[in-house]
């Protein structure tokens, strides 16, 4: 049996700037900035939950290989916990603490009653076909069906993941309850109780906080340039709509390249070129091909890294000369970093607040799965264009009272509205 099978090991966490540590200083921060009391200080440092599950699938040659999974609910103080499944092998369960966290802060920045949670799986999508993909979401969805639930944990997709995934979760889930249970997870395709605007929805809000940013900053989006690292789901529409409202797209990358036009990259070519070229931008002709730290030291009023943590961290902090970074990803700043910006003034709308909006959609979805009615597409994006520029008003209020970045800003907005509903619920 032994070499029928085959173990996937855990990718070893980087010791240098890890998520969950760059999460733990932000919220220390905010703690003393709020004089957070121990007791709920000690509350809500500690995720609620951590399951961590062993996934034996057979893949196609016939082989069982068995996948690690975890999901981690950081807290479910305002809500049942929400937040997305990561396929990737740099998954690790530090990484899915922090953005369990994340979720946490990041719902109770704009004001949605939720908690956070995680998830992920340790494996390579990309080398995978889809039957074994539909084989290992099963097999995790099984693993944690008594984890899920509309009032208890809801997840969405995440790096790695997308519509398809979600479907065969709702599948799963709803063969294990013996009814069909669309409201168990956001993200599904529109057939499936999907909401109109999800897919958009991260990269929307993105467009929306950067907006308002640039209007504090007094920067003309119709006279702007912007650089987008990653050309996922995020920075793709985030690209397209901040091009819609004039701004100048330098610079665009994936995991793959990089590439850089003067005049401005046709954003729409580039999605177009990327759909027909297996996902990926390389080879693309719209621009010159630069690296991947050209493209973040770039010269433009906005960059928006839009793929994963820790891109800018201390080493290349002060190299950065965007006047505004928008964070699509999140993380995508170590905490080591902060201090460096804020002194260059690069402004940073934070991830907690800027990519905010996928999961102000995934709420409305839930919304309409639970009153089994479905929203145009105009009262979605009104909502969440709201839902967002309200966010983002509460936190800059913030940042000018205490003197204080708007990531700084954003934790103190979220920790004091769940240090406050945890006073109102107490504790054993
Ligand atoms: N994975 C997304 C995020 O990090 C979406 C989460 C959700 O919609 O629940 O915000």
């Amino acid at each position: 049996m032994a070499n029928q099978s085959q173990y996937i090991e855990p990718a070893p966490i980087k010791d240098k700037e890890n998520p969950f540590e760059s999460m733990m200083s932000r919220f220390n921060d905010a703690a003393n900035i709020l004089g957070l009391d121990d007791e709920t200080y000690e509350v809500l440092k500690r995720p609620h939950r951590q399951v961590i599950v062993s996934l034996p699938v057979t893949m196609d040659n016939g082989k069982i290989k068995v996948f690690e999974g975890y999901r981690v609910i950081h807290s479910n103080i305002l809500g049942p916990a929400k937040g997305g499944i990561r396929y990737d092998l740099g998954v690790n369960l530090d990484e899915v603490k922090a953005l369990a966290a994340w979720m946490t802060w990041k719902c109770a920045v704009v004001d949605i009653p939720y908690g956070g949670g995680k998830g992920g799986i340790i494996c390579d999508p990309r080398s995978m076909s889809a039957g074994e993909l539909e084989r290992l979401t099963r097999a995790y969805t099984s693993a944690l069906v008594d984890v899920f639930g509309p009032d208890k944990d809801i997840p969405a997709p995440d790096m790695g993941t997308g519509q398809r995934e979600m479907a065969w979760l709702m599948d799963e889930y709803s063969k294990a309850q013996g009814k069909t249970e669309p409201a168990v997870v956001t993200g599904k395709p529109l057939v499936l109780g999907g909401s109109l605007g999800r897919t958009e929805a991260t990269g929307r809000g993105v467009m929306v906080t950067a907006l308002a940013a640039m209007e504090k900053l007094k920067l003309n989006p119709a006279k702007s340039t912007c650089a987008v690292q990653g050309f996922g789901n995020v920075g793709s529409h985030a690209a397209i709509l901040m091009e819609e409202r004039g701004s100048k797209i330098c610079g665009i990358s994936d995991h793959t390249a990089a590439y850089w036009n003067d005049k401005g990259i046709d954003i729409q070519k580039a999605i177009e070129y990327k759909n027909k070229n297996n996902g990926i931008l390389q080879g693309f002709d719209g621009g010159d091909l630069i690296t991947n730290a050209e493209l973040l030291e770039a010269k433009v009023d906005v960059l928006i890294p839009a793929a994963k943590e820790d891109v800018i961290t201390q080493e290349n902090a002060a190299k950065i000369r965007a006047k505004l970074i928008v964070e699509g990803a999140n993380g995508p700043t170590s905490a080591k970093a902060d201090s460096t910006l804020y002194n260059n003034d690069v402004s940073v709308v934070p991830d907690i607040l800027a990519n905010a909006g996928g999961v102000t959609v995934s709420y409305f979805e839930w919304v309409q799965n639970r009153i089994g009615y479905k929203w145009p597409l105009d009262r979605i994006n009104r909502r969440t264009d709201r839902a967002m520029k309200d966010a983002f008003e509460r936190v800059y209020k913030t940042a000018q009272k205490h003197n204080i970045s708007l990531r700084l800003a954003a934790y103190v907005v979220a920790i004091a509205k769940v240090a406050e509903t945890y006073k109102y619920r107490g504790g054993y």
